[in-house]
Formats: C-alpha cells, structure tokens, sequence
C-alpha cells in the first residue's frame, strides 16, 4: 500500500460486551479461529489488541447464506475485533462525545437471560451511541438440542423437534422482553423488517460454532448498509486511542493503540495524555504480532513494521512513556508548528474527566481514563454528585477531599474507588477520620455497595430522628394505685394505646398540661417503655396533685409538641402502629382546640 493521498474504506471496530461467563471469550476465541483457518495466505489475522477477520474470510462465510442473505457483497475489507472483551477495556476505547467501537455484539447467555452487566453494557452502549446485536449464545444447551458444529443457524433449526424450538423461542422473547424495558424493540434476526429500528437477536453457540457465520455476515450487512460513510478514512495523521499501557522486556514501556483514522508512520511525532501532563514524543517502533508459523526461538513476539493502516491495532514504543494513560487520545501531530492546538486539544479532553470542583459530592479513583469515564457516567446515571475525579492511587489529599465533604453531607464523605490501590497513609487517615473507601474492579459492585452503605445510613438518621420524637400514648389512672400526690406524683396507670416512654409530657384529656414522666416502673423494673396493655408505676414530675388537678380513672395523653405531630404525619407515618396513630388523631383533636394549626399540614 502507498501512502500518497488517498481514501479507503476500514474495518468497523467491534467490542464483544455481556455478563461474565456468559461467553464472550469463547465467541472471540471462536471467531478468531474461523478467521486464522480460513484467511487467504499471507493475510494479517493478528494484530495488538484485535484480530481481523478479513473480507476473504466473510466472502466463504457469506457464500452457503446466499439463500438467506441473496444480496450480500462483501464491501469492508474485514471486521475487526477488540480482542479482550468487557466493560473495563470497552471504556478505554473513549473519544470525545463516544466510543471508538463502531458497533458490539451483546453476548446474552440464553439459559440466563439479563443479568446486572448486561444491564451495565446495555447502558454503557445507550450513552456512547454504539449500535449492537444481541448474540443469544449457547443455545446448544437447549433441551434436546442436535448440534451441527459450524452450521447456520437456518439450517441446525431445521434439526431440532418442535418442543426444543419452542423453548428457544421462550427464551428469545424474553430476552426481546428485558431489551423492550431498556427501550429498544428486539427480534429474532430473520425476522426483521427494519435494521434501525429493531435489534437483532441471533442465537448462536459459541462452542459449537453453530449461528456464528450469520452473526459475522449480519454485522457485516448492517455495517455496509449503515455506517459505510463512518467508515472511510484517508491518508492522514493517525488518530487513535491507547488501549493498554505496558512494560515489554527489553522494550520499556510501550502504548498498544487503536488507531481508527489515517497512517501512523515510524518517527511520526504524537500526543496523548499522561498522568501529570501531555506527554509529546516520536515513534520509536512500530510493533506487530510475529505470525505464530515465523516464531523463531531468538526473536521476540514482535515484529517492526514501518507504517499501519486504520482500522489496526498497534504496539507503539517510544521514548517517555512511562506517563501514559490508557484510555488517552491518540493523536500524529502533522507538524510542529501546531504543537499548541494540540496540546490545549488533550489537556481541554483530559479535564473534562479530571477534575474539582469545590461543591458537596463524592471522590471517585480509576487506573485509567476509560475507567474514570465510565465510573463517572455511572455517578451520573446514579445522580450521585462528584467532588473530585482523577486516575490514580487514593492518596491522603482524597481522603481530606472526602472527609471535608463528611461534615456537612455524610452520604457523600466517600471515595470510589476502581481497580487502585489504598495508599498506606491514606488507609491510616481514612481510618481515623471515619472515611468509607468503597473499592473493586467492577463497577457495578462499587455502586450497588455504596448504594447499599447509603441507604444503612439513612435508616440510621432516620432512626435516629424518630427516636427523638415524643410518641403518641393514651393511659389511665388505674383507681387504688395512688402511691404518692405531689412532688413527684406517683400512679399506677394502664396503657390504653400507643407507647409511653420516659421523658415526655402528659396532659389531660381538656389539654392541660400536667409535667413530665420521670420514671416508669414494673415493681423493682425501670422499663424504657410501656406499651399498650401494660400496667405500670410512673413518676410525673410538675405542678401536678393527685386529687385536685387528676384524679383516680382519668384517662390521660402524652402532649405531643407540635412540631413532632408535623414531622409523625408528613415524614413519619409509616413509623406509627395503627393503634399509635388512632391515639395521635385523639390527641390532635385535644390540641386543636387550643392551637387550630396544630397537627396541620398543608
Ligand atoms: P466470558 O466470561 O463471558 O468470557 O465467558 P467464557 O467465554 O469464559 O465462557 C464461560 C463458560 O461458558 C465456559 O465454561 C465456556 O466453555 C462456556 N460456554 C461459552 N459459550 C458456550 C456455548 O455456546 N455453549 C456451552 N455449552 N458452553 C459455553
């Protein structure tokens, strides 16, 4: 190939996302054998972080789907695969506004159904505006299923008995059923009329092979009829992204990068961002995977070449990139002069994602870029608010972040952390200072945990505030249990409705106030709290005397201050037994007399 001015057309990108275990490895490993058995000679399969499969493979992939598919060309010079599936290496495929990948496949194990990262990619892929299909894997464990390894899935079905189909089915509409409920309409992919209205379901088997050669043939189709103009790139600096950060022996540091526009030459100068700042340097090498067939005992893995074309993924080696951040911009800069555009480009993208600001939210940590994006879209959906957002270890300086942040919000005194490590003096501080540190490397863990921790924490206040709260209680002066008049009064009384405790105001059933009830006693027993039904000694303290202002018999309430009653009906209620809340009524109905706004709400 020459690199004088010219346009092509590249292989889409595509990610192979789903729940774990529900086969996305095996359908990768699956595909990349289809591709390496049945490429034309001399063919590159393999590169840095992807595999292709190229047009001449879906040509003979293509060819016994002709009857389903009759107008299939084959137009694209391939497919290309990011070859470690999931959601961490999907997000350090970022780019401004989306994603690198130009379109994934959704593995969906069908015995299973949606599980929580199906739910995850589902969302991940709604934000980034990455089309998809649905790959309903394994349906070779189907009951009674007669596998054809490698067949057509138009064709196995035609093996199957009627009651083997109709699970299928069962189960394809579910699945069609859980994407309605994330918005989209699904089908079987024979099925649909409209490609861009409708997801398609294919079901496959990753081991058996059975349903493969469809998959690869329907995002071909759907790629060429949909997304051809995306697709064409031409001879200009290279844009990519860095996939991976890695130390290589004898190597240094090296960037595995996607590049998806344009050549990318040895010595070509580039940019992409680093931990402290853009780090600017040269092409040293451009590497790529050695064919197993030419592995020689004394060479390495790699092999240099001097140009790679987009759609490709590539091991760049360079001087100083020890920075580096995956999940960074790629960018060739064309020439030195615009150095600054440039650099103002990176570091404006980079603190879009890195960031503080001085308001009440959340610290949030991540290894890479793609992460710290993900994790902070995952805040967004959540609507949890972020205070600090940066790659990196957790350090003290967070912990200080997250712990000025604990005085006046304490849900958000935290740190999120995905896949960093505690720094010692950090796990010392957060410690002291009562900061949680929520950490895994699966995003949904840390928000289901914090989720979790938030809403233990709002029991407790909530807890803690109707503990406050004077109860409802409604009780009567048992008559021949006057132990004592005055000073303090000491009665037998029975709870007739609600809960008395010690602490609270009685009053009469006219809405005088009698004092407070100092103590409740069963016999030698001080008891917390008297419920309806008990009978007890209790103390009240106030201007009270047994014989003048109350009497044997009388039936008196607990005097609610009015504040408590607005907080029972408008935020507690639920807190209240029915029985608590027929005294309350009574005792609202006292009051009102006095006060009319008393136990209104508006
Ligand atoms: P991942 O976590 O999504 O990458 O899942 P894997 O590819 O590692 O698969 C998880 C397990 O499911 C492995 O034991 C696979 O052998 C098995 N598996 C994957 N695809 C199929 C399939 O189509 N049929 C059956 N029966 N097993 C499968």
């Amino acid at each position: 190939m020459s690199s004088t001015s010219r346009e092509w057309i590249r292989q889409p990108i595509i990610v192979v996302m789903g729940h774990v275990d529900h086969g996305k490895t095996t359908l990768l490993d699956k595909i990349r054998g289809t591709a390496v058995a049945r490429k034309e000679p001399g063919e590159i399969t393999q590169h840095v972080g992807a595999s292709i499969v190229p047009a001449s493979v879906l040509k003979k992939i293509a060819e016994p789907l002709r009857k389903y598919f009759p107008k299939l060309q084959i137009e694209i010079p391939g497919l290309l695969f990011i070859d470690t599936p999931g959601h961490e290496l999907f997000a350090n495929l970022r780019k401004r506004g989306g994603s690198v990948a130009d379109m994934a496949i959704l593995v969906v194990d069908v015995m299973e159904g949606f599980q929580p990262q199906t739910v995850e990619a589902i969302n991940i892929l709604k934000e980034k505006k990455v089309p998809f299909v649905v790959a309903a894997n394994k349906i070779d464990r189907i009951e009674g299923w007669k596998p054809t390894p490698d067949a057509p899935f138009l064709e196995t079905i035609r093996n199957q008995s009627q009651r083997t189909i109709n699970i299928l089915e069962e189960k394809i509409y579910r699945i069609a059923g859980e994407l309605y409920n994330h918005g989209f309409e699904a089908e079987r992919f024979d099925r649909v009329r409209d490609f861009r209205r409708t997801v398609a379901i294919i079901p496959i088997s990753a081991k058996t092979g059975e349903g493969v050669s469809e998959l690869l043939a329907l995002m071909t189709g759907l790629v060429q009829q949909f997304m051809k103009k995306k697709l064409v790139t031409s001879s200009e600096p290279a844009k990519g992204v860095v996939l991976e950060v890695k130390e290589e022996p004898g190597l240094g540091t090296t960037i595995d990068v996607i590049i998806y526009e344009g050549v990318l030459k040895k010595n070509d100068l580039f940019i992409i961002a680093g931990k402290s700042k853009p780090v600017v340097t040269r092409v040293r090498a451009l590497l790529m995977p050695r064919p197993l067939q030419d592995m020689r005992m004394h060479e390495g893995r790699f092999t240099q070449v001097e140009e790679v074309y987009a759609a490709t993924g590539v091991k760049v080696s360079a001087p100083d990139l020890d920075d580096a951040l995956a999940g960074s911009p790629f960018y060739v800069i064309p020439d030195e002069t615009r150095l600054q555009d440039y650099l103002k480009m990176v570091s404006e993208e980079v603190s879009e994602l890195r960031f503080k600001v001085e308001s009440d939210g959340v610290v949030i940590k991540a290894d890479t870029l793609g992460s710290l994006e993900a994790l902070l879209e995952a805040m967004r959906r959540e609507k949890i608010p972020v205070r600090l957002a940066d790659v990196g270890n957790v350090s003290r300086n967070d912990v200080i972040e997250a712990s000025v942040v604990k005085k006046s919000k304490p849900e958000y005194g935290v740190i999120l952390a995905f896949n960093v490590k505690l720094l010692p003096e950090a796990e010392e501080l957060a410690a002291r200072e009562g900061v949680k540190v929520f950490q895994s490397n699966i995003i949904y863990h840390i928000i289901e945990e914090y989720a979790k921790w938030v809403k233990e924490l709002r029991e407790k206040e909530v807890e803690k505030e109707v503990s406050s709260l004077v109860r409802p209680a409604k009780i009567r002066i048992l008559p021949g249990f006057i132990f004592r008049r005055s000073d303090p009064a000491i009665v037998g009384i029975e709870v007739l409705g609600g809960v008395l405790r010690p602490g609270c105001n009685v009053m009469r059933s006219d809405g005088m106030e009698l004092g407070m009830v100092v103590q409740i006693r069963d016999r030698d027993n001080v008891l917390k709290e008297a419920r309806a039904g008990q009978q007890v000694a209790i103390s009240i303290k106030g201007r009270i005397m047994v014989g003048r202002h109350v009497d044997e018999g009388d039936i008196l309430y607990t005097s609610i201050p009015k504040e408590h009653v607005t907080m029972w009906l408008t935020k507690h209620r639920d807190k209240l037994s029915t029985d608590e809340y027929l005294v309350l009524k009574e005792i609202i109905e006292i009051k009102k007399k006095q006060d009319p706004f008393y136990g209104f709400t508006a």
